[in-house]
């Protein structure tokens, strides 16, 4: 079984992710479960959490099939502590609202060094960081998620989520997730059969399936190994729809969130269907 849909809004409250999810035919989906530009929230509501977790049962998603994927101002390896701390926090805070919600992860950018430390320094605060956010909460799992390595954002190697996993203390709390856009921008290169079965063996090799908790489903618009983040809508960018076809062929890849980050949403409901057609 694939869980496909796309990361859908939640404008309103939280629970307008779900109608969000249906009214395109998914039966996964991702969301912010706050303002993803924004440091502080106001506290789910008790109205907005009984939403949502009726409305998950009534439509039949599972917690496997939600990603809620974290703010983009959070920065586990940021080089001050003051930032980092800060980061930190709001990150538990992102947490706790997961598991409020009755959801089980929480996807992340693992960090960016900022040209002041090195990547390695980084990858072991991103690591202690992870670790602390664990310790602080009580089932949530964090989903470290691929990148394409603009900046100096870590996490275009798969060696880079390696070493991260390997430092966590509590490996039932730690996953990945592949973006397609941005593994292909970072140089692994997925458009034959061929090129995507020695990728998927090399993150099986250096990562390992079992970590996997959910993939992004996303066209580049950005050059193979540009190392340039630029999402594309499914077969108009420089990835094809061929490694789609492999994706939804694989049997690994079962399970888990696949998740649309495509550039229009007005298609998203196409592009789910299409997916579904590449299953058999
Ligand atoms: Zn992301
Ligand atoms: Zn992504």
């Amino acid at each position: 079984m694939k869980f496909i849909g796309a990361h859908v809004s939640a404008a309103g409250g939280v629970e307008n992710a779900i109608k969000n999810a249906v009214s395109i035919g998914a039966n996964g989906f991702a969301l912010f479960t706050k303002n993803q530009r924004q440091w502080k929230a106001k506290p789910l509501s008790e109205k907005n959490i009984t939403k949502f977790k009726e409305w998950m049962q009534t439509h039949g998603f599972s917690p496997e099939s939600v990603l809620p994927h974290d703010s983009y101002l959070i920065n586990l390896g940021h080089p001050e502590t003051e930032n980092r701390k800060k980061s930190l926090e709001a990150f538990i805070e992102e947490a706790r609202r997961v598991e409020i919600l009755g959801l089980k992860y929480l996807n992340f950018h693992p960090g960016s060094h900022l040209r002041k430390i090195s990547e390695e320094k980084c990858l072991d605060l991103i690591s202690e960081s992870v670790n602390f956010a664990i310790k602080e909460t009580e089932s949530c799992v964090f989903v470290l998620e691929t990148t394409a390595g603009q900046g100096s954002n870590l996490g275009y190697k798969f060696e880079h989520l390696a070493y991260i996993i390997d430092k966590i203390e509590d490996k039932e709390r730690i996953g990945v997730c592949i973006d397609t856009a941005h593994i292909f921008a970072a140089g692994y290169d997925i458009r034959t059969k061929e090129t995507y079965e020695k990728t998927m063996e090399e993150f099986e090799k250096i990562v390992g399936f079992k970590y996997l908790k959910g993939m992004h489903i996303n066209d580049s618009k950005a050059k193979f190994a540009s190392r340039v983040d630029r999402h594309h809508s499914l077969g108009k960018g420089e990835i094809g729809l061929n490694a789609f076809k492999f994706i939804m062929q694989d049997k690994r890849i079962d399970n888990i969130p696949l998740i649309l980050e495509t550039i229009d949403p007005e298609i998203w409901k196409d592009e789910i269907k299409l997916l579904r057609s590449f299953e058999n």
